[in-house]
């Protein structure tokens, strides 16, 4: 079986300014690592765009047509003092989507074992009415809602490690109790959500870290709080928000965790995967700002998807 990489060039010709941290070299670093033969396995699949459809599912008319109506013909548009768009910004955010929504229609065709989604601009921030935090639309909630709706599927989860919390997922998901939402996070932090006591109908779990927590009480958290859950929960599709910025070396945050953290955790959840999901796994880049550190635990996380 098979490990399946979705990316497209466009989401190379988002640009929100020089000196923004979510920058195009982001998603060249983490191409160029698997350029190597030991990632030669990996089946290279173009994301499509997202149908509108499968933006409405998670977003309103009002925000799609907003942020699409938004992009700029030359030069940049900003949002707010994070989230900016380029002339490319609408057909990068469509492909995004668009690659998580495909990924997840492969995994559980059994085209598949599970997929990664490199991609950009990011989603865990993007709240059904609100783009924030360099995100436009929430690729893993999109995906999500894909599986329910469209496959079927009776339980999703999302667990997203990046070192922000997704409050954009948090408010897809928190009134319905078919999906999970699971969530590591220096706290606090940007954007300021995510506390302990956050847990939606009893299907959201925060685990709220302090600054310079590191390995052990990443791991500590994810024991003890979150693995039982979604043992609880028993998800029949797994979708991991793979943010790379609790690295030790991000310049955005301080949570000190190592390439072999994201082994470790994504072990934990192919394993999970496995006990009810029948393996399937879809994981998409959220963030992770220091160029080899996101290069090097991407291709950390990949390597433990090839394995399964
Ligand atoms: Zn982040």
């Amino acid at each position: 079986m098979t490990t399946l990489l979705y990316t497209h060039p466009a989401c190379l010709d988002h640009d929100p300014g020089r000196h923004h941290p979510e920058s195009p070299a982001r998603l060249r670093a983490v191409l160029a690592a698997l350029d190597d033969p030991e990632f030669a396995r990996l089946e290279r699949c173009e994301a499509p765009q997202a149908a509108r459809e499968d933006l409405l599912r998670v977003h309103p008319r009002r925000h799609v047509d907003g942020i699409l109506g938004t992009v700029p013909e030359t030069g940049h548009i900003a949002i707010d003092a994070d989230t900016v768009l380029s002339p490319a910004s609408g057909e990068a955010a469509l492909r995004a989507a668009g690659a998580v929504v495909a990924a997840v229609d492969a995994v559980v065709a059994k085209e598949a074992d599970n997929a990664f989604c490199a991609v950009r601009p990011p989603g865990h921030h993007a709240e059904p009415q609100r783009a924030m935090g360099f995100c436009l639309f929430n690729n893993a909630a999109i995906g999500a809602l894909r599986a329910r709706e469209v496959h079927g599927l009776a339980r999703v989860a999302v667990v997203d490690f990046d070192v922000h919390h997704g409050n954009g997922t948090q408010a897809a998901f928190e009134a319905d109790g078919t999906l999970f939402y699971a969530s590591t996070h220096q706290f606090p932090l940007y954007p300021g959500t995510g506390a302990a006591s956050e847990t939606g109908v009893g299907n959201v779990v925060n685990v709220p870290l302090r600054p310079m927590a590191g390995s052990s009480q990443f791991r500590l958290g994810v024991t003890q709080r979150i693995l039982p859950a979604l043992d609880a929960f028993r998800p029949e599709l797994m979708i991991v928000s793979a943010g790379f910025d609790a690295h030790r070396s991000d310049p955005l945050a301080q949570l000190m965790l190592e390439e072999a953290d994201y082994t470790w955790v994504t072990e934990k959840l192919l394993e999970i995967a496995d006990r009810h999901a029948a393996g399937r796994l879809v994981a998409t880049l959220e963030g992770g700002y220091d160029l080899s550190a996101l290069a090097a635990s991407a291709a950390a996380h990949i390597r433990v998807l090839m394995s399964a």
